[in-house]
């Protein structure tokens, strides 16, 4: 089709004043609604924990027995002393250590990060909330590539082995954000056992969608906090999680995981912070699941809503690019992101055009630090909010940006 042909489309779909949302990495109405039940779990008259604690007062610093007891199984982590519950989010857990770790160092730190110019290694395309720690905090962010596999670890090891101003690395393993891939067994190896020159260097391993499966063919990884311990790197990975995507969004519990010297210098910073978690939340979410098999049939609930708009948002991007060479996107089996490359230099202009026509996209670059794509060229397309219409609507409009984005490249 001519560059005419396909401007006179978008036109008419411009015609159609639509308002699609294609950005939102968010649970849609439905998947909140399969978690109210939770609300009901406990009431004016019933609210003792398990043990008959008082959940309505101070105290239990880091969690419920029953909490820590359903995230050390949703963690993966051998003991309960391997885990501290937090609050409602993990990316505050995040930002803490990393803040404690800058002011007072991590517990095996020879002087507190803050006396140096920190960096840490950001894969990309990657996660922008991370990135805006890094920024906020002024840590320099180093990006590597990510393969299928995970970050090209050719570059992670030359990299920590030489610079040990070099003190972490973000790690999204499982259905990764954007990109819905997993780091494969070599990958978990080679981070566990990878010289650093920092020997207080850590891998924050952001497991938020550990257990965001859509359907039964699933991504299975191999324990970080196990392989770093058998080539005898015990503290070098914190393992973050939340039920942000499970229960509520901003009202659900979020966890770390790790090392008993790490998780000890976690709660004594914690207590500093704080008196005492959310207890009644956590209550409502042990009575909610029971254990971890309750979470994990919970999550077919989810995968049943998200699946369809996977399989919508994929077949119209095979029927409308397949086999053209301009475009390229991931098929991931899990998480809430698709990432798709359209020609290099076009991305900027096809959100643009999106957005003429009524699609809002993440916007281009936001899934590289400093919101810098150097290709101009990844999007991040997020289909758990809109209905399977809007998806079909939505995909057909940002398939035609990009075939037009990318014929105004090639006549410029
Ligand atoms: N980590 C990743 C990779 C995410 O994609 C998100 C949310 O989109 C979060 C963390 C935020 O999790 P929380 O709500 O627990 O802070």
């Amino acid at each position: 089709m001519t560059l005419e042909q396909l401007q006179t489309q978008f036109e008419a779909f411009k015609a159609k004043k639509l308002s699609l949302d294609m950005s939102r990495g968010k649970p849609s109405a439905a998947q909140l609604d399969l978690s109210n039940e939770l609300l009901d779990t406990v009431t004016s008259n019933d609210y003792l924990s398990s043990t008959g604690a008082e959940t309505r007062n101070y105290g239990g610093l880091d969690g419920l027995p029953a909490t820590k007891q359903l995230f050390k199984d949703f963690l993966e982590v051998s003991s309960v002393e391997e885990v501290v519950i937090g609050g409602n989010a993990s990316l505050t857990i995040m930002h803490d250590i990393i803040s404690r770790g800058i002011t007072h160092g991590m517990c095996d730190s020879y002087q507190p990060w803050g006396k140096e110019k920190i960096k840490f290694i950001c894969p990309v395309p990657g996660y922008d909330r991370h990135f805006s720690i890094c920024e906020h905090f002024g840590i320099d962010m180093i990006p590597v590539a990510c393969t299928e596999d995970g970050p090209d670890m050719d570059v992670v090891e030359k990299l920590v082995a030489n610079d040990s101003s070099i003190k972490g690395i973000w790690i999204v393993p499982k259905y990764s954000n954007p990109t819905g891939l997993s780091c494969s067994d070599e990958v978990v190896n080679r981070l566990s056992m990878m010289n650093t020159a920092a020997e207080d260097f850590r891998i924050f391993w952001d497991n938020a969608y550990a257990v965001h499966h859509l359907s039964e063919d699933q991504d299975q990884l191999k324990n970080i906090l196990t392989t770093c311990k058998e080539f005898g790197n015990d503290n070098r990975p914190f393992i973050l999680c939340s039920t942000s995507k499970i229960t509520f969004a901003g009202a659900g519990v979020a966890a770390v995981g790790g090392s008993t010297d790490n998780m000890d210098w976690y709660r004594k910073h914690l207590f500093i912070s704080t008196i005492g978690p959310d207890k009644l939340n956590q209550e409502r979410h042990n009575r909610f699941f029971k254990n971890i098999e309750g979470l994990y049939e919970h999550m077919k609930k989810h995968a049943a809503l998200l699946k369809p708009r996977f399989v919508k948002t994929l077949s119209i991007l095979e029927e409308e690019l397949g086999g053209t060479n301009l475009a390229t996107w991931t098929k991931p089996k899990g998480g809430y992101f698709i990432s798709f490359n359209v020609p290099e230099g076009c991305a900027k202009r096809v959100v643009a055009l999106s957005a003429e026509a009524g699609v809002k996209l993440t916007g281009a670059g936001a899934t590289y630090p400093y919101k810098k794509d150097p290709k101009n060229s990844n999007i991040r397309l997020a289909p758990s909010c809109p209905t399977i219409d809007e998806i079909e609507q939505a995909m057909r409009i940002v398939c035609l940006a990009t075939k037009i984005a990318a014929l105004e490249m090639k006549a410029s």
